[in-house]
């Protein structure tokens, strides 16, 4: 009989092709076997009784700079069942790329108890874009710029933008960039505030869904001439969903990413929540939902991702002053489970692409990362459809001081989250130390956008 460290026994395994009744065996930090009643031998049982077994979720959208940094985000980050975290190291004008990488390098491996990567933040590539090819050599391979906040001193322009998409595509990268349409937008937020309109009713005048769509062509126009590929993060506008699936249409390889706030909440939380609410592309309508939720399924877009950005603020805050942003790696799966699998817009299959393969294809860490096969590392999920819970901020491990899901009962979590056959979470307690996370270098924007299609009905 062969030997190993787990058997997971009993569980129904799912995957992009499908779902069935497997047993799975991890020895040496990997899965060894796959397969119907296996007959190994293994230091600890574990028997799963007809629950979901799931490959590890991948957050390729992060960031450990606000209110949890590197080591809590990944605490918080494991609560939900993720175990690939890829944060982004944001160069600050005047700070050098280079140098933000290798902080972010030391305090991950210092304090992650998750395995991370690293995309390449660039707030000024005039000066920092040149540090390019170096990241690349320290294994951080995609890089994002911005195509708004012009009057925070973000954006890129069109020179810089295309200048460095020429620079990623010259060492075989991917772009990245937030698409809205800067300029447009710091000019209607200063025409309602002149107005005195209400600041949060004003929010969502300033940043029409035509402006997103309008950013994602510019920007894919430019990646084209380039040849670069091209990714664009928080999709929210049905303008913006279509754009990209035009795009891809045409041939050209731009990989869409959504949300969970985007998919599950809408501008009415403005309303109610006020600064809480406020996030850049902002909450949109139910008929933005129903596009990006129907783009997922059909394929034309590909990655739900956190843009776990946790911030200081409260409800009273003024509005416009407030930061950008909201607490959502840890409710992300459990949130796109229960609507998105439970609400019938997507299957369980599709929902393991969405959040497991897609993404670690898209980064180059698949089949490491993001698959539960033979070889890859056993980072996995025992996933209870049955469990039902209450998201409230009092349970969650982020240091936001709010979540947007306060009271919203789902309908099935992670109950064991294990990563290279170490248990991270067991029954909603972290049983991992920090610093055992591993920094994986990337190898992003090579995957064909036909590997991320939907492989029908399971
Ligand atoms: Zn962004």
């Amino acid at each position: 009989m062969k030997s190993a460290d787990w058997l997971l026994k009993g569980g129904l395994v799912a995957t992009g092709a499908g779902c069935s009744r497997m047993d799975v065996a991890v020895a040496g930090g990997r899965v060894t076997e796959v397969g119907p009643d296996l007959d190994v031998e293994a230091r600890e049982l574990l028997n799963l009784n007809g629950a979901y077994l799931l490959p590890g979720f991948v957050d390729v959208h992060t960031h450990p700079v606000y209110l949890d940094d590197l080591g809590g985000l990944s605490v918080t980050a494991a609560h939900g069942g993720v175990t690939t975290v890829i944060h982004f190291a944001y160069a600050k004008p005047g700070q050098g790329l280079v140098q933000v990488i290798d902080e972010f390098l030391d305090q991950g491996r210092a304090g992650s108890v998750l395995d991370f990567g690293l995309h390449g933040g660039l707030f000024d590539p005039q000066r920092q874009a040149e540090e390019i090819p170096v990241a690349v050599e320290r294994g951080v391979t995609s890089f994002k710029m911005f195509m708004t906040y012009a009057k925070l001193g973000w954006m890129t322009d069109d020179y810089q933008l295309m200048r460095t998409l020429d620079i990623i595509a010259s060492v075989g990268g991917l772009a990245m960039v937030h698409a809205e349409s800067g300029l447009a937008t710091d000019y209607l937020e200063d025409k309602y505030q002149a107005l005195g309109r209400d600041s949060a009713d004003a929010f969502l005048a300033t940043r029409p869904g035509i402006l997103e769509a309008e950013a994602v062509n510019r920007a894919a126009a430019m990646a084209e001439v380039a040849g670069c590929s091209l990714y664009i993060p928080h999709v929210s506008a049905r303008e913006a969903a279509q754009a990209v699936a035009r795009l891809r249409r045409g041939g050209q390889r731009v990989y869409g990413e959504t949300c969970p706030q985007y998919l599950t909440l809408t501008g009415e939380e403005i309303a109610r929540q006020g600064p809480l609410a406020k996030i850049g592309p902002p909450l949109r309508g139910v008929e933005d939902q129903r596009v990006l939720w129907r783009a997922l399924a059909a394929g034309d877009l590909d990655v739900i991702a956190s843009d776990h950005a946790p911030k200081s603020k409260t409800r009273e805050d003024e509005f416009f002053d407030a930061p950008y942003g909201s607490p959502q790696v840890e409710t992300m799966p459990a949130v796109i489970y229960d609507e998105g699998v439970g609400g019938g817009w997507i299957t369980l299959p599709r929902m393991v692409q969405l959040l497991c393969e897609n993404p670690a294809k898209i980064f180059g860490l698949y089949p490491k990362k993001g698959a539960l096969a033979v070889g890859s590392d056993a980072d996995l999920v025992v996933w209870d459809p049955q469990a039902e819970r209450t998201i409230a901020h009092a349970t969650q491990h982020s240091l936001a001081p709010y979540t947007l899901y306060e009271g919203r009962n789902v309908l099935g979590g992670p109950v064991l989250v294990m990563q290279r056959g170490e248990i991270v979470v067991r029954d909603e307690e972290l049983v991992a130390s920090p610093g055992r996370g591993e920094f994986l270098p990337t190898q992003a924007g090579a995957a064909e956008l036909n590997e991320l299609q939907p492989k029908g009905a399971a």
